[in-house]
């Protein structure tokens, strides 16, 4: 592999030349069960016939025009957002990282437009993965992430998980958000302890702070529920989502209530590609699907099944497989062995998986999986634990 790359990628040595739903197909033509769909981006699988009908469609109408001008697909997308959340605006971008930095963007320049721009630090929770811009870096604040990137960008503040005392100490006079995954995912798929988003809440409301929810990764219906914190029922003031919002097309948004959003007036922020027709086109097929009747009552039976079987497989592989964790559709195995080696062994026999931080395998299917998929997964994983040996 001496392709002209930068070698930022520990890359599988396969390729894949074809998808069709919840299947990957490589250049020798082996099939793939895959529930890494890149890493919870394919959320509807591979080349869902609305999305693929709907991109077809745009792409020989308009791809690109530019934010100088309204741009009705963007304007629905927006529509179907804050029609089923709690935000009343959006700002679409290209990724996470974009969306997570308009977010702190915006709760910044919230605070400077209530008169009160001391407060602009940000406390995020220990194993916090937020992207990898510089801003990023510094509110995840992974040693193994920021090493050699030059002195940490200023402005953050980190606690440890799911203690609401020490989140309440952390917030100072200075503080303008807390900054938090519902379900941390790369960070192990560690879901916030219950009750935790409440408490939260609780403290932003009394500091006069704004709570900022990173769900890139747990958003679109990739927990069962269009957006995770929705178990809950415990609203963000700003919320930034990226991943499955396109089903593959990068797209990322960052949500907010009308009285935060109000703050980033014009000019203050802006992406040249953001929001763009043709992405819009993309994201806007996949809400049509994930909001249609029963979609996410077929994903969370799917999640259910699909979580009772892993922990019956676990349970049997105690040696393999300490615990299965996670909310709906994103699944981590905390592993007993390395969880690279099961992750591989995985692959091997034709299951695709992504290891997270903690020793964990993410499990992540397309929402459109099926119990035939659970079977199979659940099948797969039996026999590389008993090769494995345990
Ligand atoms: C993936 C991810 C990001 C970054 O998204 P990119 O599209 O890779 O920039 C940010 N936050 C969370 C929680 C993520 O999972």
């Amino acid at each position: 592999m001496n392709a002209p790359l930068y070698p930022t990628y520990a890359r599988y040595d396969i390729a894949f030349e074809r998808g069709e739903g919840a299947y990957l197909f490589d250049t020798d033509g082996r099939r793939y069960l895959d529930f890494a769909t890149g890493i919870a981006v394919n959320a509807l699988g591979h080349c869902h016939p609305k999305m693929v009908e709907a991109v077809k469609r745009q792409a020989g109408r308009l791809w690109h025009v530019s934010n100088l001008y309204r741009i009705p697909e963007q304007e629905r997308v927006a529509a179907q957002l804050t029609e089923n959340s709690f935000a009343d605006a959006v700002f679409f971008c290209n990724s996470g990282a974009e969306a997570v930095e308009t977010g702190l963007k915006t709760v910044r320049r919230f605070h400077h437009g209530e008169g009160d721009p001391r407060r602009w630090r940000v406390v995020t929770v220990e194993g916090a993965f937020h992207g990898r811009t510089l801003a990023e870096l510094a509110a995840g604040r992974q040693e193994k992430h920021l090493a050699g990137f030059g002195p940490s960008v200023d402005g953050f503040d980190q606690v440890p998980f799911g203690d609401p005392e020490a989140m309440k100490r952390a917030v100072t006079d200075e503080t303008a958000a807390i900054l938090v995954e519902p379900v941390q995912g790369e960070g192990g798929v560690r879901p916030m302890p219950p009750g935790y988003l409440r408490a939260l809440r609780g403290i932003a409301d009394a500091a006069g702070v704004l709570l900022f929810y990173d769900e890139v990764q747990t958003g679109m219906g990739r927990t069962g529920k269009l957006f995770a914190h929705q178990w809950d029922d415990v609203a963000p003031d700003v919320m930034a989502i990226a991943k499955g919002l396109a089903g593959g097309f990068p797209v990322g948004a960052c949500l907010a209530s009308a009285k935060v959003a109000g703050a980033m007036t014009a000019g203050s922020h802006g992406s040249t590609f953001g929001g763009n027709p043709l992405a819009m086109a993309a994201a806007g097929a996949v809400l049509d699907v994930v909001l249609g009747d029963g979609f996410l009552d077929n994903a969370r039976r799917i999640a259910d099944l699909l979580n009772r079987k892993l922990g019956s497989v676990a349970a049997a592989h105690p040696g393999i497989v300490e615990e299965v964790r996670g909310l709906g559709l994103l699944i981590g195995l905390k592993c007993a062995v390395p969880a690279g080696g099961v992750v591989d062994a995985l692959r091997d026999d034709g299951l695709l998986t992504v290891p997270a931080a903690d020793n964990v395998v993410r499990f992540l299917p397309p929402l459109i999986a099926d119990e035939g998929h659970a079977d199979d997964a659940a099948r797969i994983l039996d026999g590389v634990c008993r090769r494995l040996g345990g």
